[in-house]
């Protein structure tokens, strides 16, 4: 038998029991188009009902984690080109287990009320896996942003972030959104700016929303981080050994092949850092309007540049371009890493994608189905909820910044470079010897934000690897990254309702 039978624990009968899962394939037929697929939100529950399964909670507490709390949908008019545009939005709460309840907000037109309670639930999960003190929530307009000129996207935006104030779903202490697919820096400081003229008494405003850029009470590192992220993750990964092997591996990220899908903010962030500082070739990136291919290795920098002018890969200068982009997913590579969206690696593909490693940088880009037929193909994914956590993590210290009014090392970063002075005169004083100008330089500098900032996501990213890589390894009953991670996570928001009185 194939796949989904196999995913029956008791969990999940009991689950289907509660949701109408008729459509599900269970003939082991894998070439179904996706509309035979469960939804976004019932792939993450059957993920979520795997991992309870063997966990020791009550049925009653197992429910209370698993359920989005609320979402909240509204429906507002904005006047634009002479007539009245009603857009629809959504904000789910899904759990409260800590607060505030953290979260992006999505604008694209794929949104809907499934997809954000999906995204609020991995985010929990997620905030706690990496130990970041927040809920989870996640928010969405259905809109295409590429459809409207930036001041009616200006207009769109605050008259969104205002229904969502009004009703505390954005608040320093209550909900704090950051960026996702189609939004950014710019979308980020209009909210801000919207709460702030809404409570011009709240000292704390800043801390509303995260993602926010320099000059508007953003952190330095925050644009890049979950990119970052996503190269710490893979460093981290290839620092064991049982875990290079499992993926029927070897070596390190050097001159790894990896194929790219979406090189917006995520993908670009982890194509260029793998690329420029780990060795690794870029073989192919996949876009909207196609793929571009090059065995020797792209030039992510010129290719990124190209994709913001011309709107597309078509026409780069190096490498073939390929018109169906979604079969280039299924090229030959060491490394696959999913940044676009969810559900690209399903049913219909995943006994064709032939990598080793697939890194989801995206928010649940494999389906439930196709994690099983891709585990028992032998490769190793490493999951959304850890792998993508570098956004929460560097908004966790925005948020922080925000509430202690004050740039991370501007106390210490100057005494820090006066002691490695002193240090290195002393050095040289005893030993009769100049040291290097160009050791001098670079020990000298104490650390400023962008040094701290990356040293704090360095360090969760390799200590959540760790969590999830240790209870992998130890139990026999745990068959992949992404179970381990749920039990890390369940875990942990287990122990906080229990503690909460629940
Ligand atoms: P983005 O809008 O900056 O980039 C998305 C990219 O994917 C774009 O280049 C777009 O053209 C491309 N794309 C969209 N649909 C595609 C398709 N069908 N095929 C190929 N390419 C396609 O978005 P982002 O912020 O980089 O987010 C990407 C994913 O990462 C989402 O799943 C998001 O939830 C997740 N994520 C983002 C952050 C963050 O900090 N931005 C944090 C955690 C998770």
């Amino acid at each position: 038998m194939l796949l989904l039978d196999n995913l029956k624990t008791k969990a999940m009968v009991r689950y289907e029991s509660r949701f109408d899962l008729g459509n599900l394939p269970t003939d082991g037929k894998i070439n179904m188009p996706r509309t035979t697929e469960p939804s976004f939100r019932q792939s993450v529950d059957m993920m979520f009902e795997k991992a309870v399964s063997l966990m020791d909670l009550s049925s009653g507490l197992q429910e209370k984690i698993r359920v989005c709390n609320s979402t909240y949908t509204v429906r507002f008019g904005v006047k634009l080109r002479g007539d009245i545009h009603t857009f629809t939005g959504y904000r789910a709460v899904h759990s409260e287990h800590k607060e505030p309840v953290k979260g992006g907000i999505r604008f694209a037109t794929s949104v809907n009320q499934d997809e954000v309670e999906a995204l609020a639930a991995l985010m929990s999960y997620k905030c706690a896996l990496v130990e970041t003190p927040f809920g989870g929530s996640k928010g969405g307009l259905h809109i295409d942003p590429n459809a409207w000129e930036p001041d009616e996207m200006e207009r769109i935006t605050r008259r969104f972030a205002y229904e969502l104030i009004k009703r505390d779903l954005i608040h320093p202490s209550q909900n704090v959104p950051a960026p996702d697919m189609g939004t950014g820096e710019r979308e980020m400081a209009w909210i801000a700016d919207q709460f702030r003229r809404m409570n011009t008494t709240e000292l704390n405003s800043e801390a509303c929303v995260t993602g926010k850029p320099l000059n508007k009470g953003g952190i330095a590192g925050r644009v890049e981080a979950t990119g970052r992220g996503v190269q710490y993750a893979l460093q981290e990964f290839f620092r064991h050994s049982d875990d290079i092997k499992a993926a029927n591996m070897k070596g390190t990220l050097d001159g790894k092949r990896v194929v790219v899908q979406g090189l917006g903010n995520v993908g670009y962030h982890a194509a260029k850092f793998l690329s420029e500082e780990d060795g690794c070739l870029i073989t192919a990136v996949v876009e909207r309007d196609g793929a571009v291919v090059d065995d020797k290795g792209l030039d992510i920098e010129e290719l990124s540049h190209y994709i913001r002018t011309h709107g597309g890969v078509n026409g780069f200068f190096s490498g073939e371009y390929v018109e169906n982009g979604a079969a280039v997913l299924e090229k030959d590579c060491d490394i696959l890493i999913p940044a676009a969206m969810e559900g690209v690696i399903n049913l219909s593909n995943a006994e064709r994608i032939s990598t080793k490693l697939i890194i989801e940088a995206a928010n649940g880009p494999v389906t439930a189905g196709a994690d099983e037929i891709l585990r028992k193909a032998g490769v190793v994914i490493i999951p959304d909820m850890y792998a993508n956590a570098g956004g929460v993590t560097v908004s966790y210290f925005e948020w922080v910044k925000n509430l202690s009014h004050i740039r991370f090392g501007r106390m210490q970063r100057r005494k820090e470079e006066a002691n490695n002075i002193l240090l290195i005169k002393e050095l040289e004083r005893l030993v009769g010897k100049p040291v290097s100008d160009d050791f001098k330089s670079k020990f000298f500098q104490g650390a400023g934000e962008l040094e701290l900032v990356r040293s704090g996501l360095e360090d969760t990213m390799r200590g959540a690897y760790q969590s999830m890589q240790q209870v992998w390894h130890s139990r026999n009953d745990v068959d992949s990254l992404r179970t381990a991670a749920y039990l890390v996570s369940l875990g942990r928001i287990a122990d906080s309702y229990k503690a909460l009185g629940l």
